[in-house]
């Protein structure tokens, strides 16, 4: 072999070794990579299952983190949650377990110097993931059921003394508190997020509808609409055993005043409302952003229990002296200061995630009275009872009594058209049957309505295929079987 040869066989061997120590970094450098991107993909599943397993009660999945950092608050200084910031990882958890991650992350960001503290950085990832996850709900298949005022004591109301035709009317229309906190749990397992009509549509500055699409849920979630209708406490459930007027209680908090057989009045969770916000605050997530419902109002007998006007169902031909002889605790000279307390009562109603409709000021069928007296009594509900709710666009049909039946509204209804340049634009009926029916038209908005009552609950055990059977509800469960049946139209 020549030297030369030597020399060329050394240069290839020790171009060889290089090549192989190039291969082993190589080597060493993707599996340092594979292994970093491994452990991050644990990391984010860890983050995944420790977030689903915490759904049902998500507002304690931040202080969850907090006792882990806590724990490790030696080792690594920016670990440990800020001083003061807990409550602020508090009020964070809350809004994201109601599906608000960006204001719980906005929340989050404002604790100083978030930017260098784990705990918190981590959070935001955990809500940025899980925000990012969300599914757009398709308003077009969402189901909207609604509800009548309570029936609280039982007894009071179906006792022998009453009148049979107003009592079967309440036996149909009328859950009572035991019944609705049931269907309310049933709904919460069955996996159903409570939105407002007024989340399903958007109205663009040309007035033009459409369907909303900025409400997001986790897979598996659903949304429901949730409306309640004659939220007034009218004169006439007087002795029926449902509640007098909503009140805020010493702390501040929604409450119905109840007066019972004995004459004797109680502060509690005589109705929907401060029951359903009681159910929100141990599940959060069954309410989106706080949501809970859109209260639907007539004007006739005042509002929410207040006598914002005096018995005039038939106003002006009304007999109004021998209304107040009869119910001497409504002072005519008081209605001003009845109206202030109304006001403060609808600001909290809108402060705990409700919203409002009309429903008319007089209750009547939309469908058979005349344009005349529609006229007449948009105007009233404008003056009488918009004044003190605020503005809306959405209007809650009496009985279900809708101007038109199932083809599309169009410019030749008279009412439709006059209801229109009222500003209304969002109609709800009501069909007991059906899952959803909706119409999202550039001009207008409709959906019917599914009845949680004792006639449909009724419907359903006699195995008809009820609305209530296809949200999945297990009446069986709800029913009270104190009820007189067969429960009949009121
Ligand atoms: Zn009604």
């Amino acid at each position: 072999m020549s030297e030369q040869q030597d020399r060329s066989h050394s240069r290839i061997a020790a171009e060889r070794r290089r090549k192989r120590r190039r291969q082993a970094i190589i080597r060493r450098i993707c599996f340092g990579v594979i292994c970093a991107v491994l452990i991050a993909l644990i990391i984010i599943l860890c983050i995944k299952i420790f977030g689903e397993s915490g759904s049902d009660e998500k507002e304690t999945s931040g202080e969850v983190v907090t006792a882990e950092n806590e724990s490790t608050s030696g080792s690594e200084q920016n670990d440990s949650v800020p001083e003061g910031a807990q409550s602020v990882i508090d009020e964070a958890a809350f809004l994201a377990a109601q599906y608000d991650y960006d204001g719980a992350i906005e929340k989050l960001r404002s604790v100083a110097g978030f930017e260098d503290n784990e705990a918190i950085k981590s959070l935001i990832s955990e809500y940025e993931l899980a925000r990012d996850t969300c599914v757009t709900v398709d308003m077009s298949t969402v189901p909207h059921v609604f509800y009548h005022t309570l029936i609280c004591d039982f007894d009071r109301c179906f006792k022998s003394s009453h009148d049979k035709s107003l009592m079967n009317g309440y036996n149909a229309w009328m859950l009572t508190v035991d019944e609705f906190k049931e269907c309310l749990q049933q709904l919460y397992d069955l996996n159903y997020v409570i939105i407002n009509v007024g989340d399903s549509y958007k109205k663009d500055s040309e007035g033009n509808y459409s369907m909303a699409t900025d409400v997001k849920l986790p897979q598996g979630k659903k949304a429901v609409i949730f409306s309640y209708d004659d939220t007034c406490y009218y004169c006439q459930y007087q002795d029926w055993g449902m509640a007098d007027r909503l009140i805020l209680d010493e702390n501040g908090e929604l409450k119905c005043e109840y007066t019972d057989e004995s004459g004797k009045t109680t502060v509690g969770n005589y109705d929907h409302i401060p029951i359903l916000n009681d159910f929100v605050k141990e599940h959060p997530d069954f309410s989106w952003h706080g949501h809970k419902g859109t209260l639907a109002l007539t004007g006739y007998d005042g509002i929410l229990g207040y006598r914002t006007e005096f018995r005039m169902f038939d106003y002006p031909t009304g007999d109004e002296s021998s209304w107040l002889a009869a119910n001497p605790w409504c002072k005519k000279s008081e209605i001003e200061t009845y109206k202030e307390q109304a006001k403060v009562i609808v600001q909290a109603l809108k402060d705990n995630g409700y919203e409002f409709a009309s429903h008319t000021w007089g209750h009547r069928h939309a469908d058979q009275k005349g344009l005349d007296w529609l006229k007449q009594d948009t105007e009233w509900w404008c003056e009488r009872v918009e004044s003190l709710t605020g503005d809306t666009d959405i209007l809650i049909y009496p009985h279900g009594g809708d101007i038109g039946g199932m083809e599309d509204y169009s410019s030749s209804n008279e009412k439709y058209t006059y209801l229109k340049s009222m500003g209304f634009g969002v109609f709800c009926g009501v069909d007991g049957t059906a899952l959803y029916w909706n119409q999202y038209r550039s001009g207008y908005v409709r959906q019917s309505r599914i009845n949680i009552d004792g006639i449909n609950m009724y419907q359903t055990l006699q195995g008809n295929n009820t609305a209530l059977k296809k949200l999945g509800l297990d009446v069986e469960k709800i029913f009270d079987t104190r009820r007189p049946t067969p429960v009949t139209a009121g």
